[in-house]
């Protein structure tokens, strides 16, 4: 099943996502949450997705780079999600890139992210995870991560006059 992606102005994009209690991935449902968000990201062609994005607040997202017709240029990272996510910056030095977001269709704007960062948390099935990621990578786990504190790449764009839609990049 794919999800409608909620737009910015939905409540649930601006709070804090609730963590999610792991006892809860056993279940089928839980299961078929994480293959319709993974469905939904890539129906919408998003290197990403998190929960609060299809309206539901749960510390949850899904990251996943494929021959992605939105960042043609970024190399493969193999789907997978993430639950409960702590992260931490391992390198601050800002890299500003454009950034979308499926909640935010059609713009972009030259977001600054850190260079590096180390992500905590469970996999889909409850297993620790414990991974470093840089450049792309790492500006995706900022990003969702963001969605689940109920902040969105706009509110780090320092630039407004970078602010664009698609069809003028
Ligand atoms: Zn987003």
């Amino acid at each position: 099943m794919v999800y409608q992606v909620v737009r910015l102005g939905h409540p649930a994009l601006r709070q804090k996502a609730a963590p999610v209690n792991l006892s809860a991935v056993k279940e089928k449902k839980f299961q078929k949450l994480i293959d319709d968000m993974i469905a939904t990201m890539r129906d919408y062609q998003g290197v990403g997705i998190a929960a609060p994005q299809i309206g539901l607040s749960a510390a949850i997202f899904c990251v996943e780079v494929k021959a992605n017709r939105r960042y043609p240029d970024m190399p493969g990272i193999p789907v997978y999600t993430v639950i409960n996510p702590k992260l931490t910056l391992t390198d601050a030095s800002e890299v500003r890139m454009m950034e979308g977001c499926l909640s935010l269709p059609d713009l972009r704007g030259e977001t600054p992210r850190a260079r590096a960062v180390r992500l905590e948390g469970f996999d889909r099935f409850g297993q620790p995870l414990d991974f470093n990621a840089k450049g792309f990578h790492a500006r995706i786990l900022q990003h969702e991560y963001d969605h689940l504190q109920g902040r969105v790449y706009l509110d780090r764009v320092k630039n407004r006059k970078s602010i664009c839609y698609t069809d003028h990049l």
